[in-house]
């Protein structure tokens, strides 16, 4: 079944700083990995930028020409807070990033695929709507779902987050938003410190905070017990994923204990879920992880597992 990577040359510029741990390394790691003999099958596509209008869905205006003004000199870095850095090459890897999941978007609800994985960087679950936060410039999630809703008339979209920080970027651009579901596993206490249960929105957010130690038996227990069942009652038009993968056990940055199967038995559940309700249609968008071996590992498992579904 037809499966689209998307990627740009340019999420490799934004080059935060040289002990970073969001670096171009990990988009290095995640392509090599999919490089491989089995994911011959994956089409393959350069990211477009996302245009200022579709940024502007979920950004103010002012903060969209903020974010794309600042533009220091090749090899220096401006910090936006303490780890949020942008270089030279961030601003287009930004847009890459963000356009990434609007191509992804469009290609999945023209039926020209069934499911896609933007492989790209910055990150985006962090930035709010006018904030830019934990190496996020823009909400790559919420940009992609919004262009769901408006250039295709996808009425209910689901972002499931399963990176080991909590999406309170991607909660705070979706809060009042009935339209947008929004369900996280992260660990808790961690940055950025939101993801509370009493954290409901209008309904429309689940949060299953797990404690550091948490394995990868009690995140498949939050997803079955919890966030699938929320999921299907939810209905979704579009499934869109914020995949990260620094909940594995190897990553410097957390304590959850995951595997990399633990990804990818997920990401099954995800797809038989948008099977179920929206034809397959899933879009998935790289957020962490931070160990590079376990990284690609994972990823790969992530996309394996979009082939498979
Ligand atoms: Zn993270």
């Amino acid at each position: 079944m037809s499966v689209l990577l998307l990627s740009h040359r340019a999420c490799l510029l934004h080059e935060p700083g040289e002990h970073h741990p969001e670096c171009p390394d990990r988009l290095r790691a995640v392509l090599r990995a999919l490089d491989a003999e089995e994911f011959a099958d994956l089409i393959r596509d350069e990211a477009p930028e996302a245009t200022i209008a579709q940024l502007c869905r979920v950004h103010p205006r002012h903060y969209v020409d903020a974010i794309l003004a600042v533009r220091p000199p090749e090899g220096e870095t401006l910090g936006l807070d303490g780890d949020t850095i942008m270089s030279h090459g961030s601003a287009e890897a930004a847009l890459r990033a963000a356009g990434a999941g609007v191509a992804a978007v469009d290609a999945v609800c023209r039926g020209e695929v069934r499911r896609a994985f933007c492989a790209v960087r910055p990150p985006g679950h962090h930035a709010e709507p006018g904030i830019p936060m934990g190496f996020c410039l823009f909400s790559n999630a919420v940009v992609a779902a919004r262009h769901a809703q408006h250039a295709h008339g996808v009425m209910r979209v689901a972002i499931l987050d399963f990176d080991v920080h909590h999406g309170n970027g991607t909660q705070a651009c979706v809060v009042d938003d009935p339209t947008i579901f929004y369900a996280s596993t992260h660990q808790s206490p961690l940055y950025p410190g939101t993801g509370a249960r009493s954290e409901r929105g209008l309904g429309n957010v689940l949060n299953v905070p797990l404690p550091p130690g948490a394995d990868g038996n009690a995140f498949r227990d939050a997803w079955l017990s919890e966030i699938l069942p929320a999921l299907a009652a939810f209905e979704p038009g579009l499934v869109i994923i914020s995949a990260g993968f620094d909940a594995h056990a190897r990553d410097p940055l957390a304590q959850l204990r995951l595997r990399e199967a633990d990804f990818g038995w997920l990401t099954e559940q995800l797809c038989a879920v948008a099977e179920r309700f929206c034809g397959g249609r899933v879009v998935s968008l790289l957020e962490g992880g931070y160990d590079l071996e376990a990284l690609a590992l994972s990823a790969a498992a992530h996309v394996r597992a979009l082939l498979r579904a």
